[in-house]
């Protein structure tokens, strides 16, 4: 797989998304809590999702202390969404903001570190269903809204261990897998009839609660925060990445 780093050094301009509505899953916490503080503080309208309200509160409450354009929280838990429940908030984003500019899937579950044959199928469904039908059925039902917009951007998140594989990171690697196959099918689709942009991102090692699950033996802090890591996040939900598609990004 050929994958592109972010330009070195991307600044991005303080109105970078100034009248660009935005959604992020998973904004309570971690990379996406970060992504939607950087989003607003360049002019974007977040609408924040996630699965625990106190979170997208705090996340919320941030965003107006800092000045940030008024957010909206949406409480949507990924592991029971259904058709309905993408149905509803499509309608709910139609009908106050008519469009959507932006989509970044990043909420994801990590599941469980151990070999393929002693893994649990109950988890397995549930990595499944929170990494990767998910976000088919959000990108499906929010279509048409991303299609009223001018160069909407769609950002899945990736993983390295989903670009290679490696042992012991079961259903989160092939969920990963399967993010890019999602990333590069929907790119394909969409490339001739649609302005609309999809690419995926791997943050790399980022000082967060899934990271510090993952390798209890770190020091998180020898990884990046995830504040470091946003100019990655602009540059690729701004105008600055207009007409890049298909393609899979590092963050650094
Ligand atoms: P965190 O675990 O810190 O945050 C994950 C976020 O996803 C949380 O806000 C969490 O909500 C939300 N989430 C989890 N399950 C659901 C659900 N069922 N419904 C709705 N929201 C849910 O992870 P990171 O910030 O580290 O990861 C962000 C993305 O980056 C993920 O896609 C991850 O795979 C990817 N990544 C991270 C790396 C790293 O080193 N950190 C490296 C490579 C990829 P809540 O807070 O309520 O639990």
């Amino acid at each position: 797989m050929d994958v592109q780093t972010v330009p070195y050094n991307y600044t991005a301009a303080p109105d970078l998304l100034t009248d660009r509505t935005v959604l992020v899953t998973g904004a309570g916490d971690g990379i996406g809590r970060a992504a939607a503080l950087a989003y607003a503080a360049h002019g974007a309208t977040v609408i924040l999702t996630g699965r625990t309200v106190e979170k997208l509160e705090a996340t919320y409450d941030a965003i107006e202390s800092a000045g940030g354009a008024q957010p909206a929280i949406v409480p949507l838990d990924l592991a029971t969404a259904g058709e309905e429940e993408a149905a509803q908030l499509a309608a709910a984003i139609g009908g106050t903001f008519q469009r959507l500019d932006g989509l970044l899937h990043n909420a994801s579950i990590l599941g469980e570190r151990r070999p393929l044959a002693s893994a649990s199928w109950k988890t397995w469904q549930d990595v499944m269903q929170v990494n990767v039908n998910s976000q088919f059925l959000l990108t499906r039902a929010l279509l048409p809204l991303l299609e009223a917009s001018s160069n909407a951007s769609v950002i899945f998140t990736s993983s390295g261990v989903g670009r290679r594989g490696r042992a012991y990171w079961g259903a989160y690697a092939v969920s990963k897998f399967a993010t890019e196959g999602l990333m590069q099918v929907l790119a394909d689709e969409l490339e001739n009839t649609s302005d609309i942009r999809v690419n995926s991102l791997n943050p790399g090692a980022t000082n967060t609660a899934m990271r510090r699950a993952a390798y209890p033996g770190e020091v998180p802090t020898d990884n990046p925060s995830p504040e470091a890591i946003m100019p990655a996040y602009l540059y690729l939900m701004g105008d600055d990445s207009a007409g890049i598609t298909g393609t899979a990004f590092n963050a650094r």
